[in-house]
């Protein structure tokens, strides 16, 4: 989103809020922009610290990249959704709030197939005339080919991705695939379903020290029942000062211990030091007049996020008994992949459309009536059994929403070492945190180990 339309949306909120200007007289020990995991965790952290806080978030919601549908049957998540078994905060504090935790019910088995255009159950891909791959790589399953790639690449632990010698692999995923004996026809599968922007942009470094962190992290994940986003509820619950909606953070100024935050309510505060978790997709919207290194500010400006565009469809009736194909897809289309998602009796009552990159990057730049008659016209053509049977509910789209930008910060191809040692280095009285700022952990797990950092990182400077 560009500037220009960040402060529209911010202008339009503000007249719906508060007006007129207004400046807060108490001064904060901190105040943490965001109210995504990362700056609630702050905020629990500095309420732990006996520091005075106050959080000021954007959106009219909390939880940023936790949204979990709760009124859809199936319950999709439409951010964080897995809890993996090696996240160590992220389940203390779900075990500490009492929630319960459990392994997915919801996504129903199998998977059909539209690949060129030909419709086919996965489990006959291995052996089907349009499979363009020669054994025994014909066996996998499309979406399992680039790690099946990554793990012939050099072995690094994930902590050393910066040294020196790492540096020749911040190449793109491309090329280096290519290195690696990958196809033209298999380097087609992997970009269908890559989460990223596209395998030209992304750094093939970066790629590898997720899947080398990953490794450490064990298999398996586990969601919270009844919604994800209950994890950002509950903490949010255990504030004593409750998080300020609707205040989009415009222009940051002042000086150690000496700050002030405007919003476009027109309210200003003021705090000694600040922990900001705001994406840097969106935080490259606010006017930081602040004191920063050029490398944070080219940090800022630079780090890339991945677009994610979802689509929600409820399941009128069950159009998969028309072609004997299980009800979830995954195409090379523009709908990419489908996950039927079950209803608590067990039927398969929502689809949720999952697309990646440029796909996202292209819808995302429609009306939303021009989304809308695409989606289905694209479904309806990929599975014709679907025509009539389904119902358009929801679209997300993480790259056009203003305060978040994407769905996770990743490195292009060329930029690690002149972005990466500087992202979440503190500057001055300024702490950042969030999940860009821990690129050796997974989202969810990443966001709360930051926030936490972030407020001891502020009592060490009081
Ligand atoms: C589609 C999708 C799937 C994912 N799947 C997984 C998964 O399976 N497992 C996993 O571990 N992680 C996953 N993640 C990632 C995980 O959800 C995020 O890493 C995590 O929730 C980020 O938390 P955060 O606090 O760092 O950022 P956010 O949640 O983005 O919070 C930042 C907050 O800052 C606010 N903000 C922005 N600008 C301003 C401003 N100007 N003024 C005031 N406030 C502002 C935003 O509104 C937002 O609430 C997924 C994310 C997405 C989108």
């Amino acid at each position: 989103m560009q500037r220009r339309s960040f402060l529209k949306y911010s202008a339009l909120l503000a007249m719906s809020s508060h007006f007129p200007l207004w400046a807060n007289s108490e001064k904060y020990d901190v105040i943490i922009i965001g109210s995504g995991l990362a700056g609630l965790n702050a905020a629990r952290q500095c309420q732990a610290l006996g520091l005075s806080y106050l959080v000021l978030e954007a959106s009219d919601r909390i939880g940023g990249r936790i949204k979990s549908l709760t009124n859809v049957a199936g319950l999709p998540e439409l951010g964080g959704m897995q809890i993996g078994k090696g996240y160590g905060l992220t389940r203390h504090l779900i075990n500490q709030f009492n929630l319960p935790l459990a392994p997915p019910t919801q996504f129903a088995r199998g998977q059909a197939m539209s690949i060129n255009g030909k419709l086919l159950d996965a489990k006959a891909w291995a052996e089907h005339d349009i499979n363009p791959l020669t054994a025994p790589l014909n066996k996998l399953h499309p979406a399992a080919l680039l790690s099946h790639y990554l793990k012939k690449s050099p072995v690094f632990e994930a902590v050393d991705w910066l040294a020196d010698n790492q540096m020749k692999l911040d190449i793109s995923l491309e090329k280096h695939l290519l290195s690696l004996g990958a196809s033209k026809d298999e380097l087609a599968l992997i970009e269908n379903s890559f989460n990223g922007i596209s395998l030209k942009h992304h750094s093939a470094l970066d790629a590898l020290k997720g899947l080398n962190a990953r490794k450490n992290l064990g298999r398996g994940f586990d969601m919270v029942v009844g919604g994800n986003q209950q994890l950002p509820e509950a903490i949010a619950a255990s504030l004593t000062r409750p998080v300020q909606l609707q205040q989009v953070v415009t222009v940051i100024s002042g000086n150690k211990d000496n700050y002030q935050v405007s919003c476009s309510s027109g309210e200003q505060f003021k705090a000694k030091q600040l922990i900001i978790t705001a994406p840097f997709a969106a935080l490259k919207h606010i006017d930081l007049s602040i004191s920063l290194s050029e490398e944070k500010r080219y940090a800022i400006n630079q780090l890339s996020y991945t677009p994610i565009t979802q689509a929600i469809f409820k399941v009128n009736s069950a159009f998969w008994l028309n072609d004997n194909l299980p009800a979830g897809l995954w195409s090379d289309t523009l709908i990419e992949r489908i996950f039927a998602l079950k209803n608590k009796a067990g039927n398969v009552s929502t689809l949720m459309c999952w697309i990646n990159g440029t796909n996202a990057l292209a819808l995302d730049r429609l009306t939303r009536v021009e989304q809308h008659k695409l989606l289905v016209q694209q479904l309806a053509k990929v599975r014709p059994s679907t025509k009539g049977n389904v119902e358009l509910l929801h679209v997300e789209s993480w790259a056009n929403n203003p305060y978040q930008g994407g769905a996770y910060a990743h490195y292009q191809a060329g930029t690690v070492h002149k972005i990466a040692p500087y992202v979440a280095e503190s500057e001055a009285g300024v702490h950042f945190a969030g999940e860009h700022t821990q690129p050796l952990l997974p989202g969810i797990e990443a966001a709360l180990v930051s926030g936490m950092q972030a407020a001891d990182n502020v009592t060490q400077l009081l």
